[in-house]
């Protein structure tokens, strides 16, 4: 019994007694083997260098329950059954070639954020495969993945220390040559020579506060430094003003090109530019093409143009205008 309820305590931090109430060993154990665990195979292989193509196959996914991430509260565990969650990716294919940028679009909850999360693998798909450089993710070493792969949010955090750690992050051995040309690439070049400690510049409370563009375009630096052959962003509204804006979309297209790009699209630029738009609507893909042929078809990509990128996107991001048409 020791030998039972030892591990199990340590990792549900909860009482012993209470526990023997509500569960049976054996339910316990086929929690525990439901528990997901990202590790890396000790037979994994490394993604080939450059590779930039990915692919999703047949791919289902629903979220673990907290009963099965954690063990949190043994009420969890006793009504396994009622915390399964429901399936989140219903049967997702697509494939994505080196270079191509695929826009990924539908309405709040269809998934597009969890497509994006399989990609790095932050979980393991239920069912189906994710195929990066032809390398199911599961089999591929941890950091090979890492330097495979790019994620540029909304919300990039910079680290209290200098503009050039923050950087130095991304590609430890960079010259400072090498970190200037990123942060020409990321448009942000000109502010860090107009600082008088330059790119040793303290960031954060008590150093330089950079705006929100700026802030992510010290990201964009980073990811360029990084240069991983596949980028995901997630577009996500940022409410920068317009001069902002347009200079961290200069920057993004800077990232972007010559990388294989999967795109969380809300801007009109990124739909109508996408080798490829994915309409996700509850768990599957139920359009694909290019703009001009989805507006046409009339279906659910038509709808979701009139409806958030028509009116989404300022008529010109250039120019001062900043509400929406
Ligand atoms: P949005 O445009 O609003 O960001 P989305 O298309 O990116 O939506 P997801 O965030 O992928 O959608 O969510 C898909 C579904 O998964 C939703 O029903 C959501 O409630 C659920 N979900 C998201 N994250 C979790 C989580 N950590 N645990 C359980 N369910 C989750």
């Amino acid at each position: 019994l020791t030998r039972l309820y030892g591990p199990l305590t340590a990792l549900s931090n909860v009482r012993v007694d209470v526990m023997s109430a509500l569960v049976s060993f054996d339910r316990v154990f086929e929690v525990l083997d439901l528990a997901p665990s990202i590790a890396e195979k000790p037979d994994a292989v490394d993604i080939p260098a450059g590779a930039g193509r990915l692919e999703f196959r047949d791919v289902r996914f629903r979220y673990p329950s907290a009963a099965e991430v954690s063990l949190a509260s043994l009420e969890e565990v006793a009504t396994l059954d009622r915390t399964v969650t429901e399936p989140v990716l219903r049967g997702v294919s697509f494939a994505v070639q080196p270079g191509q940028m695929v826009a990924l679009v539908g309405p709040s909850g269809a998934g597009k954020s969890t497509t994006s999360m399989l990609v790095s693998r932050i979980y393991d798909v239920t069912d189906g495969e994710v195929l990066v450089g032809g390398v199911d993710v599961r089999d591929a070493k941890l950091a090979s993945l890492r330097d495979t792969i790019g994620v540029v949010t909304q919300d990039s955090h910079l680290f209290h220390e200098t503009i050039a750690d923050n950087l130095r992050y991304a590609k430890p051995e960079a010259t400072d040559d090498e970190l200037w040309s990123a942060l020409r690439g990321a448009q942000v070049e000109e502010l860090v020579r107009s600082l008088p400690d330059g790119l040793d510049t303290v960031v954060g409370e008590r150093g330089y506060r950079f705006s929100g563009g700026e802030k992510q375009r010290i990201a964009i630096a980073r990811l360029l430094l990084k240069a991983p052959s596949i980028v995901i962003l997630d577009e996500a509204t940022a409410h920068l003003d317009s001069e902002s804006e347009a200079a961290v979309q200069r920057a993004l297209s800077v990232a972007l090109s010559g990388r294989t790009a999967l795109v969380i699209a809300h801007r009109l630029s990124t739909v109508r530019n996408a080798d490829q738009i994915l309409v996700l609507d509850d768990g599957k893909i139920v359009e694909h093409g290019r703009h001009d042929d989805l507006v046409a078809a009339g279906g659910l990509y038509a709808e979701l143009y009139r409806t958030q990128f028509a009116v989404a996107d300022s008529p010109a991001p250039y120019t001062d205008a900043v509400g929406p048409e």
